[in-house]
């Protein structure tokens, strides 16, 4: 029986411990309001998981993943607020100066914004894009969801295929991507 009331207390000390680094580690970034959930660009909080020790001998979170999407990612952040899960990404570019973030950073968050809905079950209300020089919050609409799950159906879909080409005529989606040093058919 002691055992037991000792497990009890070890298990209630571990959570309260994770809960007071979570804490401290939402004010030392700053976040949005809530309580963090997960952290991949900070020291990992293991709230979803436990922490896994990454290739580079470093401790992290582990990565969510969907098999129902075929999706597997790591958001910067994951804070429990009111209303549901909201990621937050964190980039090191400035903001468009029109304000208006890169496409392909709201289709990031949005993927992200899917992995949460179907790994944790969880509503997300909103997500945020953390700019060098400012925070863009995203609304996740139902017509945002509709798009990111097309824009996943169109990954597939290219996968399958010889040969890809470009799709948009857009130089401001070619600015924001990832691929664009490497892209033979980049517009910026
Ligand atoms: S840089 Fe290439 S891969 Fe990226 S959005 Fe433009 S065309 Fe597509």
């Amino acid at each position: 029986m002691i055992w037991l009331v000792l497990l009890l207390c070890l298990l209630i000390l571990a959570a309260a411990t994770a809960a007071t680094a979570a804490r401290r580690e939402a004010r030392r970034t700053g976040l949005p309001a809530g309580a963090l959930l997960y952290s991949d660009t900070g020291r990992p909080v293991g709230r979803i998981a436990p922490t896994e020790v990454g290739a580079e001998g470093v401790r992290q979170e582990r990565p969510l993943v969907s098999s129902l999407l075929g999706l597997v990612g790591r958001p910067d952040y994951l804070i429990e607020a009111e209303g549901g899960v909201v990621p937050v990404e964190i980039k090191s570019t400035a903001c468009p100066a029109d304000g208006r973030p890169y496409d392909s950073h709201v289709a990031q968050l949005a993927a992200y914004c899917l992995l949460v809905e179907d790994v944790l079950g969880e509503p997300v209300p909103f997500g945020v894009i953390r700019y060098r020089d400012r925070e863009v919050r995203v609304e996740y609409t139902d017509e945002l969801r509709e798009h990111a799950l097309a824009l996943l159906e169109e990954m597939r879909a290219a996968r399958d295929a010889e040969e890809v080409h470009r799709s948009h005529d857009d130089p401001r989606r070619c600015a924001g991507c990832s691929m664009r040093d490497v892209c033979t058919e980049a517009l910026a």
